[in-house]
């Protein structure tokens, strides 16, 4: 029986690349009926709203989807789509394997690790007051009466972390790792500072490995863990943060192992599950065939695993990995320089990833 799944194109490069990634993963034998139905600012231009109803509900009947990027304007127009869908259906892991494939060109020699970012709480929770506002105005004359200043010019954005949301967070990058043979999970925060939050984080994560012994467990402050990222990322396994830090992190993982190109993800939730790419639009790129489809096309590596298809999982990332491996037939970020001739677009990349998996 087909897998029903909410396909969701998205906006800027996004349409190339999901199609690029639908192409593939047909290709791949498991049957997929999909459901389409848009997101992003194409659709907010055409009906006034960038997350139409019909789409949400499309993924809470399938429960599964993968979504190509959509953008966000910048300090207007509307909410993120994508904290919109994580806070609708509950999507409070974010899963993002950070891998280096062999023909990546890189500072480094071995990089696999596996970022679980806390998708719900901290500075993402949309609790926000704008500078000059009365809601503002009132917060901080209740704060003032707690004995905290803050000042008169200030917007304020809230940082709440749980123990709910950090317990679940940390108990499925535990899970994570006893599923996925992985020995090792760090964690993340700022714990010195910010004692109440990320301290809370830190003390629940504690008690979370408790219930797991036979993985390692420990914790790095986010400032040294970015730096030791940096000069021996050999030396981490998995590593779950807050939502702040894995959204900074995620991007730094992807430049470990050689771009947002080829960075996926997987946001996973108690009522739906939905596949995406670290990266954004890339707008600038938009119509142009060019941006390199691979993160979107393991992000459908993700969901293969979670509909239960590892072996078409496993058939569909080897013959990424050797696609990237050859060399040829790659996209234009994957080559020894940007502007190399010889690069191919998202489209042929899917083609040779297909040639591949049926070679
Ligand atoms: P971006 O990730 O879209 O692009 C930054 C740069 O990274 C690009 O200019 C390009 O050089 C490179 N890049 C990204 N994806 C690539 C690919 N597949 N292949 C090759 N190179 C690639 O980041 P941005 O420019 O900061 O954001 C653009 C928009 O995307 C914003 O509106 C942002 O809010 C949104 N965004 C959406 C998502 C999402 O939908 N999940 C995630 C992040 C950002």
């Amino acid at each position: 029986m087909a897998y029903e799944v909410t396909h969701i194109p998205g906006d800027g490069t996004g349409p190339e690349l999901a199609e690029a990634t639908r192409k593939v993963l047909d290709a791949t034998g498991v049957e997929f009926q999909w459901d389409e139905h848009p997101a992003g600012v194409d659709v907010y231009e055409e009906e006034g709203n960038p997350f139409p109803d019909r789409t949400l509900e499309s993924i809470k009947r399938t429960k599964v989807g993968i979504k190509g990027p959509t953008t966000t304007p910048v300090g207007s127009g509307f909410r993120s789509i994508n904290v919109q869908l994580r806070k609708e259906l509950d999507l409070y892991a974010c899963i993002r394997p950070c891998k280096l494939y062999e023909g990546v060109r890189s500072h480094f020699s071995e990089v696999d690790i596996v970022i679980v970012r806390e998708n719900t709480e901290d500075l993402y929770a949309g609790i926000e007051f704008e500078e000059g506002s009365e809601d503002a105005a009132t917060l901080r004359e209740a704060l003032a009466g707690l004995g905290a200043t803050v000042r008169e010019d200030a917007g304020i954005s809230i940082k709440p972390i749980s123990i709910f949301g950090s317990d679940r967070i940390v108990e499925a990058a535990f899970k994570y790792a006893e599923d996925n043979g992985r020995k090792k999970v760090t964690a993340a925060h700022k714990a010195n500072i910010m004692k109440f939050s990320d301290g809370l984080f830190l003390d629940t994560a504690r008690k979370v490995a408790e219930r797991h012994p036979d993985i390692e467990f420990e914790d790095r402050i986010i400032d040294n863990l970015c730096n030791q990222l940096v000069s021996r990322p050999e030396e981490y396994d998995v590593i779950v943060l807050p939502n702040l830090y894995g959204d900074i992190v995620s991007d730094l993982g992807a430049g470990l192992i050689g771009g947002l190109g080829l960075a996926p993800g997987a946001n996973i939730g108690t009522e739906a599950a939905m596949f995406e790419a670290t990266h954004g639009s890339a707008p600038k790129y938009k119509g142009l065939n060019k941006v390199n489809p691979t993160a979107l096309m393991l992000s459908g590596v993700l969901m293969l695993r979670h509909l239960g298809e590892p072996e078409a999982a496993d058939r569909m990332e080897n013959a990424i990995a050797s696609v990237i491996k050859k060399g040829d037939k790659v996209t234009y970020d994957l080559k020894p320089t940007r502007e190399d001739p010889t690069a191919v677009g998202t489209s042929e990349y899917a083609d040779a990833v297909i040639e591949e998996m049926n070679a």
